[in-house]
């Protein structure tokens, strides 16, 4: 195998401090796998803005490449039912966190976590996509599995201009939900309408102390935020309704009470995209590649170079990034 680069993080061990630079590694460096991949396009998640600038401990492992998803080409498989040159996508399975990630030319993992490239996308594609997209529409198949239909009202988008929330607009609008947006940009309002919000809430909205019950306002949810913003939009659900529960930009707290759960039936459902099963995996991206408005994507996507990634991992903890970023690895 060729030396590779890699942007790694290293630790301090002494000082507990961590340090993100570019490096050359080789086959030496890498960490168990039975498929060599050549990664072509990554993308920045939320995820990986707190592993760069070490905000919450994230990396379980050090030294460690960040990145926690990835589209590229096989270059080596003992894997079963993989070929060399067969196209792949990887989201998640701790890759980026406790197994060498997507910010390098090449990964070594297990066959088990990747997933064939659906057919209709190109890797970049998949990247635009990626696990905010995979994630988005894993929340919107929760909330058709626990039954919520379009015509059982509005739903409601926390983190709106941000990757899932963006992803979930697109996806919930074109399915036929009426799709009600909360960002705290409201200089983004013709971006969040033209993906198919049908109403903008700032986020200052969402942003006092919950009441115990609001006004009924939402048939469902998709939340991107947590915390108090989280809270309020639980308080507001619709009498049965649910909201699937994605993420955590403002906090890992949820400061609400047992009342909307008692006493309107509501649920949460949690959505967890990382150690999904591969059967999920594969019907939500088959559903992607079937249902996502392409025009759409490229709208919300820029694409960034390598160089870029450091600066754009600390841009999307500060809530500066809209939509989705893809990175071109080589
Ligand atoms: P982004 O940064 O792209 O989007 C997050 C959005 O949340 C921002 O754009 C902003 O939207 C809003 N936001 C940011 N900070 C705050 C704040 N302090 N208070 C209120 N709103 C805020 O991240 P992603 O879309 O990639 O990820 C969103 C969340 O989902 C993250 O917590 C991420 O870890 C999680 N996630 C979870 C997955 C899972 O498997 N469960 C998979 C993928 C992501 P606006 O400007 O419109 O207000």
């Amino acid at each position: 195998m060729q030396p590779f680069k890699a942007l790694t993080i290293r630790r301090d061990e002494e000082t507990k401090k961590q340090t993100v630079g570019v490096e050359t590694l080789g086959e030496a460096d890498l960490m168990e796998g039975d498929v060599d991949v050549r990664i072509e396009h990554s993308t920045i998640n939320y995820k990986d803005g707190l592993a760069i600038t070490g905000k919450l401990p994230v990396v379980r492992r050090f030294p460690m490449i960040p990145g926690v998803d990835f589209a590229g080409t096989v270059t080596a498989s003992s894997h079963d039912g993989i070929e060399v040159g067969d196209k792949v996508i990887l989201n998640g399975w701790g890759i980026g966190e406790t197994h060498l990630g997507a910010f390098a030319e090449v990964a070594r993992v297990k066959g088990d976590w990747l997933i064939p490239l659906p057919a209709e996308f190109t890797t970049a594609e998949a990247m635009a996509i990626g696990t905010a997209g995979y994630t988005a529409m894993l929340a919107l198949m929760a909330l058709e599995r626990y039954g919520i239909a379009p015509a059982a009202g509005p739903v409601v988008i926390t983190g709106a201009a941000g990757g899932v929330g963006s992803m979930a607009i697109t996806l919930l609008a074109d399915r036929g939900y009426t799709v009600e947006a909360v960002t705290g940009r409201a200089e983004e309002t013709d971006y969040l309408t033209g993906l198919g919000a049908t109403e903008i809430v700032g986020r200052e909205e969402l942003g006092g102390e919950p009441r115990l019950l609001g006004k009924e306002r939402w048939a469902a949810g998709v939340d991107a935020v947590g915390s108090t913003i989280l809270a309020n939009v639980i308080s507001m659900i619709r009498r049965r309704g649910a909201v699937a529960v994605c993420g955590n930009a403002a906090g890992m707290d949820l400061p609400t009470s047992v009342a909307p759960f008692i006493l309107r039936g509501v649920s949460l459902l949690g959505v967890d995209s990382v150690m999904a099963p591969k059967e999920e995996r594969i019907a939500a991206w088959s559903r992607l590649a079937r249902d996502l408005n392409r025009d759409k994507l490229s709208a919300m996507t820029t694409t960034i170079g390598f160089d870029d990634i450091v600066e754009a991992a600390k841009d999307i903890v500060e809530g500066k990034v809209r939509g989705r970023l893809v990175v071109a690895i080589q």
